[in-house]
């Protein structure tokens, strides 16, 4: 058992507890388990929050990847542009629509999509690009816009570890043509179960996302496509509703322990050598710190070592997308993103919530500093 676990679920409950307990209950007494007053209230609250004219609830982040891409269309013989250093899901989401996931590599500083090789990886067959703002860091989505529109390319943002991060202002999930949301837990904005979120501008599209998550249906038992059941229920957005209000403290909290890492890292003596390397946070946008996660040579000694410390960290992730045993047959090799299959050996989550207190910092910094004089 971890002394300073990597991310402690229970510490916002007890922040809001009352509250979620009430709302809970009341859903509980309403009878309205699935749909209903509450799912729409927060679905009004969350567009509004991330200035988008529609948000249409589903239930989880990978839904609400499919289903986006559903609703642009995409599928058999089309090529979605996406990152491999990502959660499996974004690809898993293009895999199910019968379209080919083609990969492109990170840039090492923000572990993001690198935009100087976009271009060349567009072909006849690329309907789309499905930009990742990992760990909470946004992507230039400026630039990103202008390679899509002038490559007539329709751009879903996967934003699960990023709700409330911004670019040039504009929350991410209100820049592309829709943006996946996921209430997992873990994630910035989270549920007590699953759920997700697709936002979009387009009246069209929210109308086709809502068709496709209500089993093809705009009346019930009239079908006119194959969709699929993905619901919030009732008591996941009654809690959303209560936590959404708080979001933004959260992640100034974040950015507050991310900010307090650098500074206290920066004496190291490996980071000073380069042994060690600390995250970016991008200038042009505001990153909102799902993880901060560190680079360091000989990484999986050094977990086991802080673990030893008691201290948590996580791995995210240990293995490129391209180099998974179900992608063989897209015929990549090692090789292929060197930045991504580097960053992959290196890099170690440290710590991260908000209410990650600074003698727990303080442990965890003191703790890699014994590790890495071993
Ligand atoms: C968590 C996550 C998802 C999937 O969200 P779920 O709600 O767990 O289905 C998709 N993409 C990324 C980058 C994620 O981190």
């Amino acid at each position: 058992m971890s002394v300073i676990p990597s991310f402690d679920i229970r510490a916002q409950y007890q922040t809001l507890a009352a509250e979620l307990n009430e709302s809970v209950l009341s859903v509980l007494q309403s009878g309205h388990y699935i749909g209903g007053p509450v799912v729409k209230a927060f679905e009004t609250q969350f567009a509004q929050y991330i200035g988008t004219e529609h948000a249409v609830s589903c239930n989880s982040g990978t839904d609400a990847l499919y289903l986006a891409l559903r609703a642009l269309d995409i599928g058999p013989g089309d090529e979605v542009i996406t990152a491999p250093f990502t959660f499996f899901a974004t690809t898993e989401a293009i895999s199910l629509t019968g379209a080919t996931p083609v990969f492109v590599d990170i840039e090492p500083d923000y572990f993001n999509l690198d935009l100087n090789q976009l271009e060349a990886a567009i072909s006849e067959r690329t309907r789309a690009v499905l930009p990742v703002h990992l760990f909470g860091c946004p992507m230039d989505m400026t630039r990103l816009m202008a390679i899509a529109q002038a490559n007539n390319l329709r751009v879903l943002e996967d934003c699960a570890q990023a709700t409330g991060a911004c670019w040039a202002g504009q929350k991410v999930g209100s820049i592309g043509d829709i943006g996946a949301f996921s209430f997992y837990p873990t994630k910035n904005l989270g549920a007590c179960g699953d759920g997700g979120m697709m936002t979009t501008n387009d009246p069209e599209l929210a109308s086709r996302l809502r068709i496709l998550k209500e089993h093809g249906s705009r009346e019930r038992y009239f079908h006119e496509s194959v969709g699929m059941n993905s619901r919030l229920d009732a008591m996941q957005a009654a809690l959303l509703q209560v936590k959404l209000p708080h979001l933004d403290t959260w992640n100034v909290l974040r950015r507050g322990v991310a900010e307090r890492y650098n500074q206290l890292l920066a004496p190291l003596e490996a980071v000073k050598q380069g042994t060690v390397k600390r995250p970016s946070a991008i200038t042009g946008g505001m990153h909102v710190w799902n993880q901060y996660t560190i680079r360091v040579s000989q990484r999986d000694q050094v977990r086991t070592a802080l673990q030893e410390q008691g201290i948590g960290t996580m791995v995210y992730y240990p293995v490129p997308l391209h180099l998974q045993a179900v992608y063989a047959s897209l015929g990549y090799q090692p090789g292929s993103f060197p930045v991504a299959e580097q960053v992959c050996a290196e890099v170690l989550a440290l710590p991260m919530f908000p209410e990650l207190l600074s003698a727990q910092q303080d442990a965890v910094v003191y703790a890699l500093k014994d590790v890495l004089s071993l």
